[in-house]
This record gives C-alpha cells, structure tokens and sequence, in this order.
C-alpha cells in the first residue's frame, strides 16, 4: 500500500508535545508503510514570524529524527485554487455568497460518518452542520475548506491528526464529496493528559518540544517515550530503537483513550538511553548540550567528567548541578559542615602530600585518614564532598578530586575548613 500523510502545524509559536506525538504517529506509519510524510504549513498570514515558525518546526522535527517528504508547502499559496474551488461549487449551487464571503450549503438531512481506524464508526447528524464559510469576504480561505483541498491536491491518503478535530471532519468529508474527489482514511488520536487527567500544561512541566530539548532529553528516548503515548507494541515491551518503532508501528495499535504524560517515566526512560550510549557518544552529546545551552566550560574537563556522570544523570539538563563544581566557584553552606570542620582539615594537610594527585593515591590517603580518625569512611568522606562539591550529592568523590586539580581542592577545603569554624 502506498500511503501519504502530513502533518499540518499552525506556525503559531512553540509547538506542544502533544502535536510532537501526532506527527511521530504520522511518520512512523508513513515510514512503517514506505509511504510519503509531508509538512505542511497552515499558515493564515504571511508575516516573518510565521516564517521564524515555520522554520522552528522544521528544526524541531529535525531534531527529534522526524524526516519529511518534499519541500515544506504553506497554505496560503493555495489561496487562489482555493477561491477557484469556492467559485466553482457557487456555480454548482453547492456554495453561495454570503456578505462577500462563500458559504457552503451542509446537507440538511442523514448523517456524515466514517470509520475512524482509531475510534471506529463515527457518525454526525447533517441538521447540526452549519453552513460553513469557505472563503472570507477578505478572499481568504478558511481552515476547514483549505485543509481538505489540500488533502485532496497532496494525494494525502490518511489523516491522522488530534481528536480535537473530530467535529472538523464531519464538515470536511462534505467538502470533499462536493468536489468529487475520494476521502482519506481518518485516525483521530486521543489528547496527552498530565497525570491529574487534565490537558497537559506548563502547570505539569515541560510542554513545549524547546523544554525537553533545553531540559537535556536525547531525542531517541523522547521519540521512544512518544511513541508509547496512546500506542503499544504488546503491553510490554517500553525500550524500543527508531528502526524497531518504525517496523512495529501500526495504527489498529493506537487507542483511543486519553494518554498520560508520565515525567519519570520519561526520566527513566532517557537515563536508560544515556546509559547505553558509548562513552564518546556520550561525551560529544553532553557538549554539544552544554554548547547549545550557553555554557562555556572548558571541554576537555567536560569530556574528562562525563564518565562520571554517564551512570549517574537521567537528562544532560542536570549535569550544571551535578558536576558544576568543577566549573564554577561553590559556596558550601557551613551549617552542613558544623562539627566536621577538623575533618576537612585534616583531609586538606593529608591530600597536600598525595603525588600524583590521582583518584587511586587520593582514595588510598582518604581511606587511610578515615581509619586513623577512627571514622567510618561514610562519614569522614561526607564533609570532605561538601567541601569541595558544595553538595551531598557529587560523582565520584576521588575522581572529582582528580578531576578539580590539587590546587583548587586545597583551597576549596581550606576554605570550608576556616568558615565553618569561624
Ligand atoms: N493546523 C491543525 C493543528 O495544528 C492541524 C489540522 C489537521 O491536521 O488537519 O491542529
């Protein structure tokens, strides 16, 4: 079977995860089909922000792994087929001019159904259809008259778009049949909810494709993740590469109930993706994260950390807090060392004598304190870390110490060791 869809974005800012989830489902059925996915820009103006959207759209899908067929098409360069359509269903008493606008004539009686593959026979009785305007008196069309033209001009054999477009259909299908042409196969997939129930919002979290991008997902989980959102393979199966997704993906498997947005899913799930990663993948990733999100740390030190943190971190996005004390000054807060401040001390004089200052030779010297105190090592390592990470919680306590340098680890634990005394 040869199969065409498209995704058809309005270019109306940052485009919502849910949408991202449509287009996936878009694209895994054209490319499970070998079939052809368009984009499609429904754009009701032509201002330079709807080329920025535009162009954001398409870097978005970019990133996510979402290839399209084509070149990019907008809507309003269909303006004047759309008004020849318009005028010739007038001719043929299918439509009629209202108030400088075209109207066309619903049918009155019967019904307008179809068989959606996702919610099964739907059906709209004719007498709640409003005549609908399909040009504006400004000469512009309006969407439900412009999207089925253009689904019928781009050959689009299936829609499969969000279920807020179910009452949409009822008047497109009657458009279509108007010009005679054949009806694309409809899948209304169901709406992402958070886990309260409600639509999914910035009140949940990240909403929006940019926040899970900026929050350092990779995108082949965040495309696993979405994939599973209202479609499974066999109830059991979550970790799934592109190609497996691809090869699966079918959409008598898509359901139509609401799908939840789980967050720690989604961490789990990216954390299993990072792991997995080789450790140089891994590390180019993380700086190219980092980069993008305006961090300048030196790369090399970068590159040197991220073995630590590969097993440690779910999403790049919390790598700053993690192992930002290797980049930026820190500031411990004393109440954490109260009472440990000999510790830190003595750690200090017994790390200035450790040559090389390696993590084997600094754990060998920091075990050996530990025992000379008479501490458990737990708690004769636990103020050092605050010392020198500014946290409770770091990678590798004789690895960060390697990675920070003798230098800067003498003086962040003289430091700790003279506040809090003070
Ligand atoms: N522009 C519509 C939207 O962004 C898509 C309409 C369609 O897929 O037919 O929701």
């Amino acid at each position: 079977m040869s199969v065409r869809v498209r995704m058809a974005p309005s270019p109306t800012g940052l485009i919502h995860i849910g949408n991202v989830r449509t287009a996936l489902f878009n694209w895994l059925f054209a490319r499970h089909h070998g079939g052809e996915f368009r984009l499609r820009i429904e754009n009701t103006d032509t201002s330079r922000e709807v080329a920025e959207a535009a162009a954001h759209i398409q870097e978005s899908l970019r990133w996510l792994g979402l290839d399209w067929d084509g070149p990019v098409t907008f809507q309003l360069d269909r303006m004047a087929d759309c008004a020849e359509v318009a005028r010739r269903l007038v001719d043929e008493g299918k439509a009629y001019e209202d108030e400088g606008a075209i109207r066309f004539r619903m049918p009155d009686e019967g019904a307008t159904a179809w068989d959606d593959v996702v919610r099964g026979h739907v059906e709209f009785p004719n007498e709640k259809l409003e005549d609908l305007v399909l040009v504006r008196s400004d000469g512009r069309p309006t969407y439900n008259f412009a999207s089925p033209m253009e689904d019928v001009w781009d050959g689009i054999t299936h829609v499969i778009r969000g279920e807020d477009h179910i009452s949409n259909t009822p008047k497109q299908i009657n458009i279509i049949h108007a010009v005679g042409a054949e009806l694309p196969v409809y899948a209304h997939v169901s709406h992402v909810l958070g886990a309260d129930g409600k639509q999914l919002s910035k009140r949940h979290g990240s909403v929006n494709i940019d926040d899970f991008r900026r929050d350092g997902y990779h995108p082949s989980a965040l495309m696993n993740f979405l994939a599973l959102l209202g479609w499974s393979y066999d109830d059991k199966t979550t970790i799934m590469s592109r190609d497996e997704l691809v090869e699966r993906f079918t959409l008598e498997r898509v359901v139509p109930s609401p799908a939840a947005f789980d967050y720690q899913k989604l961490d789990w799930m990216n954390g299993v993706y990072l792991r997995a990663l080789p450790p140089e993948e891994y590390a180019d990733e993380l700086v190219r994260f980092l980069r993008e999100q305006g961090y300048d740390w030196d790369e090399e030190l970068v590159r040197r950390a991220a073995p630590l943190v590969q097993d440690k971190i779910e999403r790049f996005g919390q790598f700053a807090e993690f192992a930002g004390f290797l980049f930026r000054e820190i500031e411990p807060d004393p109440a954490l060392l109260d009472g440990d401040t000999p510790v830190v001390a003595a750690a200090r004089d017994e790390l200035e004598r450790v040559e090389p200052f390696r993590a084997a030779e600094i754990e060998a010297a920091l075990r050996g304190l530990a025992e000379r105190l008479e501490l458990s090592p737990r708690k004769a390592f636990q103020p050092i870390r605050i010392a020198v990470t500014g946290s409770k919680v770091s990678p590798g306590l004789f690895e960060s110490l390697e990675l920070l340098g003798k230098e800067e680890s003498l003086r962040r634990l003289s430091a700790a060791a003279a506040t809090s005394a003070a």
